[in-house]
Parts: structure tokens; C-alpha cells; sequence
């Protein structure tokens, strides 16, 4: 649960999948994650991007294996203090995979919230409180669980009202007035645009380091770049972030 999440963290569900199982083959626990090398992990990230993540989900294996014996803490400060556990992770790790009564609250609840139930819009703390209110007295994580279904399926940006399960109880659908929830923004950030951007970048200098060491040049001619004071950049911000090794002009995966 711990890992689909972190990888599911501004990532799409269908992209997740077979990363995630090639994940679990290899490291069927987080003491053999945290006991190979980050490089080992990074390898095992391909084709998910915001590789800051494996990053944080190796250190958090470490942490795992050195302080809690290896197994996942239960409850929701505990999780929180793991690297690359925020908020919504640490809630939904701690409601779907140990049933702690905790609301699980992201963009598309965040979404439902503000239509169905409250017709207005809700800043960040308000669509917290409200989410607990609704908490059912069993069942939390079915309930949080549905929540989310309902965000991802019907109330989307564009919402789909016509078929939707809450259509004949939901306050924005019956009394009308503005969207609500024009952004979603109390809960979350949008993506920048991927072509051409510096994430791109970033993904095939990894991903070409993935196959083995590589000088800057043979780095520069995969990623295609007319620009060599960006890629210097980059490849600055690579190893600043603890994901690239960089000898002179050899590069190579962190903890290869
Ligand atoms: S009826 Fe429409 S606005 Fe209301 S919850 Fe369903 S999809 Fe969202």
C-alpha cells in the first residue's frame, strides 16, 4: 500500500501498475528495498518520472528496517515522519491498509466535498474538518474509498451528473449556482507541462544511466540537447537531489 501510493503520487493509475508489481517481485518487504542500493530502486522506477520519489521511498525503507523492525507503523504521525510520506499518503496508507479512522482527502474528494455535500467552495481546512464529519461509524476506508471512486469517475472537472450515484442527494446538482469547485485548488497543485520541460529532461538522463554509466557527451547526445549550460543544469540538479554520481565527466546512478 506504501509503495502504490508513493507511486501513485501525481501519477495515473494504468502507468502504476506494472512498475508497482515489478516493485513488489523485487523487494517483497521494505528490509530489501533499504538493503539493496538506491541504483537498484531507481532502476525499478522506470516509467513512473518524479524520481524524487524513489528516491524518498529507499530512505524510507531505511528508516523502516533501522526503526520500526521493518514493518509499516500504523498510524498517521508515524507515517508523516517517513521521507516522501505527506499528508494524503500517510492518511491513506493508514485507512486502507491498516482500517485507522482517518479521512482520506485528496483533489477529487476534495471535489465531491464542495458540490455534494457543501455547494460552496472549501478552503483546505474546511474540506478537512468536513471530511471527518462524514466519517460513517464502520467501514471507513469503503467510505473512503467510494469518495474517491465517485471524484475520479463522475464529479471531475467536467462532472458527469447524468449518471452519477449521488446525483438525487447532491446540494450543487438540485439547488444549482456556480461550480463550486472551479479548480479544486483547496487541495492541490496542477502539473506543468511535460514535452520539452526539465522533468523530461531529467527522465532520459536517468533513463540512459539506467543502462550503465555514461560520459556527459553520450548523456548529451541521448537527450538531444543544442544547449549545454541547461543540460550542466540539470544534471547539477540531478546530483544535488541525490539521484546522479558525477566524477569528472562521468555520470552514473546514485548507490550504483
Ligand atoms: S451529481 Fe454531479 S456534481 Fe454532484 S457529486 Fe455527482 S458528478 Fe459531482
Amino acid at each position: 500500500m506504501l509503495v502504490s501510493e508513493v507511486m501513485l503520487q501525481q501519477t495515473q493509475v494504468a502507468r502504476v501498475l506494472e512498475p508497482w508489481r515489478r516493485f513488489l517481485d523485487a523487494f517483497p518487504n521494505a528490509t530489501a528495498c533499504a538493503d539493496a542500493p538506491l541504483s537498484s530502486t531507481l532502476r525499478l522506477w522506470e516509467g513512473l518520472g518524479y524520481h524524487r520519489r524513489a528516491r524518498a521511498l529507499h530512505r524510507a525503507a531505511c528508516v523502516l528496517r533501522d526503526d520500526y523492525g521493518g514493518a509499516v507503523p500504523e498510524d498517521v504521525v508515524a507515517l508523516r515522519t517517513l521521507p516522501g510520506v505527506g499528508e494524503y499518503t500517510a492518511h491513506a496508507v493508514a485507512s486502507f491498509a491498516f482500517g485507522q479512522r482517518v479521512a482520506v482527502l485528496d483533489t477529487n474528494v476534495g471535489r465531491v466535498l464542495a458540490r455534494a455535500v457543501a455547494n460552496r467552495t472549501l478552503g483546505a481546512r474546511e474540506a478537512c474538518d468536513l471530511a471527518y464529519e462524514l466519517l460513517p461509524a464502520s467501514n471507513v476506508a469503503s467510505h473512503n474509498q467510494a469518495l474517491l471512486d465517485l471524484g475520479a469517475q463522475y464529479c471531475r472537472s467536467k462532472p458527469r451528473c447524468t449518471s452519477c450515484p449521488l446525483a438525487r442527494s447532491c446540494r450543487w446538482n438540485l439547488e444549482g449556482g456556480p461550480d463550486p469547485a472551479p479548480l479544486s485548488a483547496a487541495v492541490s497543485r496542477r502539473q506543468s507541462a511535460f514535452e520539452g520541460s526539465d522533468r523530461q529532461v531529467r527522465g532520459r538522463v536517468l533513463g540512459l544511466l539506467r543502462r550503465g554509466d555514461a560520459s556527459l557527451s553520450a548523456v548529451g547526445a541521448h537527450v538531444a540537447t543544442t544547449d549545454p549550460a541547461r543540460l550542466e543544469r540539470i544534471i547539477a540538479d540531478l546530483v544535488a537531489d541525490g539521484l546522479v554520481e558525477r566524477a569528472g565527466r562521468r555520470l552514473r546512478l546514485a548507490g550504483s
